[in-house]
């Protein structure tokens, strides 16, 4: 698969200090077919490379990141870019929002109709209606039914009528009446690119003036989901494509591929059959996704962890010897907020994202610190036993706080170095250990 050839064509660059003409086009050259395995096409995928290596190129390597790091790091960014750069929003500010559901039959229209009417309401606090405009298949509206049924939402069916147009007008003057804010049109399907149907959604369209068009693709149909993309945006001019069965093995590399070739963001990925498998599109977990980036995550973390661990060891001397003073302290005061950027990186890992979103690592929380450890001249921070009464004075004036919280930060400051001084040494602390009962 796509994650081993990336593997195969980063050991090319392993153990090799530097990023080379050689070891890039080498790598690249792999990373190339990869991607075609991926279905991401072929112009795409060499410009995508094309501009990875000149941009590596241009890059001197950092000391705790490898080449092949620096690489994946790029092409991730790069990757992300080329699919939009940044989530595109849905436009829900008309009342009522005409949305248009488009595609070939079995991409996933009726179920994500159903989705984005789950996640309108419980997101965006929408009233939506769902019309039922594929009157070909009867099971269609039955379908449709059910699945908003599930979300709790309100559907506009016609079942005599033979005619899609009408239905989808009948449906917006509805809604307007009923006080409906958004309107769903849940359209027929195509085995493949069909004349008559094409010309119908584009009459449909015509009548009810979608403030979005919404293409629905089955992310499994590869180079397919291109052709028919470039096909309905022609027709149709979408605003939106909607990737669906992105839970399957599926890498996505069409997303990629789609939009390089329409142009259009993607907005909405399919997770799932159930109603709350709906995201946003995100372009840099997508680009995680199609690189296979499971394994950088880690790669990350571990380049991350030797330069912490690095700077432990110096801190441990450090303390060892008693040197440990406010530069210090304001450092590790800056290792903690760094978790806040951890946290981005956690975001990366499936299932891990909705459970950091909670842990909120506030910079607030050390203002008062920080002004403080500021305002004290560099012989202060490196000398904490010269700040008398007097400097103190000063630099509570100097960083905007009070006396009281100068002399409680520098009491903490003694107290903390203290009992580092204690751990750093094996017989005192033996000695502690005793005395405890
Ligand atoms: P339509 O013909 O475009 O309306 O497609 P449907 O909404 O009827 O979906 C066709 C099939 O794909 C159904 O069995 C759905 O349950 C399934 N399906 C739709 N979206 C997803 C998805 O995101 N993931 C998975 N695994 N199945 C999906
Ligand atoms: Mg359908």
């Amino acid at each position: 698969n796509l994650s081993d050839k990336l593997d195969r064509a980063f050991k090319v660059l392993k153990g090799q200090g530097t990023i080379t003409e050689i070891n890039v086009a080498e790598t690249m050259k792999e990373i190339r077919k990869a991607l075609l395995d991926a279905d991401v096409n072929y112009k795409t995928a060499k410009a995508f490379t094309d501009d990875v290596k000149q941009k590596a190129l241009g890059n001197n390597v950092l000391t705790s990141i490898s080449p092949g790091q620096l690489l994946t790091k790029l092409m991730n960014d790069e990757l992300a870019e080329l699919m939009g750069g940044t989530a595109a929003e849905l436009d829900v500010k008309a009342s009522p929002t005409v949305i248009l559901i488009a595609g070939l039959n079995g991409a996933g229209k009726t179920t994500f109709t159903g989705k984005l009417a789950n996640y309108l309401k419980t997101q965006k606090n929408k009233k939506p209606l769902l019309v039922a405009d594929d009157i070909y298949r009867p099971a269609a509206i039955d379908q449709l039914e059910v699945l908003a049924g599930q979300v709790g939402a309100a559907v506009y069916t016609n079942r005599e009528s033979k005619d899609p147009i009408a239905i989808a007008k009948e449906g917006v003057a509805y809604a307007k009446q009923n006080g409906y804010n958004v309107v769903i049109i849940d359209t027929a399907g195509r085995l493949s690119i069909d004349e008559a149907l094409m010309v119908e959604i584009e009459q449909v369209k015509a009548a009810v003036n979608p403030q979005e068009i919404l293409f629905v693709v089955d992310s499994m149909t590869g180079q397919d989901a291109v052709n028919t993309a470039k096909v309905f945006n022609d027709r149709l001019d979408f605003t939106g494509v909607v990737l669906t069965k992105l839970d399957g093995d599926t890498r996505g590399g069409a997303a990629l591929s789609i939009k390089s070739v329409v142009n259009k963001p993607i907005k909405f990925i399919g997770t799932g059959e159930k109603m709350d498998a709906i995201d946003v599109f995100h372009p840099d977990r997508m680009a995680s996704r199609i690189l296979g980036m499971g394994d950088v995550v880690s790669l990350v973390e571990r380049a991350q962890q030797q330069f912490d661990e690095k700077q432990a060891a110096e801190l441990q001397k450090k303390i060892r010897k008693n040197k440990f003073d406010f530069n210090d302290f304001y450092g590790q005061i800056q290792q903690i907020k760094k978790m806040g950027n951890m946290k981005d990186l956690m975001g990366m890992i499936p299932g891990v994202g909705k459970m950091m979103k909670d842990v909120e690592i506030g910079d607030d929380a050390f203002k008062n610190v920080e002004a403080i450890i500021q305002s004290m001249t560099p012989y202060e921070k490196e000398n904490p036993d010269t700040i008398n009464q007097s400097r103190r004075n000063r630099i509570a004036k100097g960083s905007g706080t009070k006396l009281e919280e100068v002399n409680r930060l520098i009491k903490q400051f003694e107290d903390m170095r203290k009992v580092m001084k204690q751990m750093s040494n094996p017989a005192a602390m033996a000695a502690m250990m005793k005395r405890m009962p």
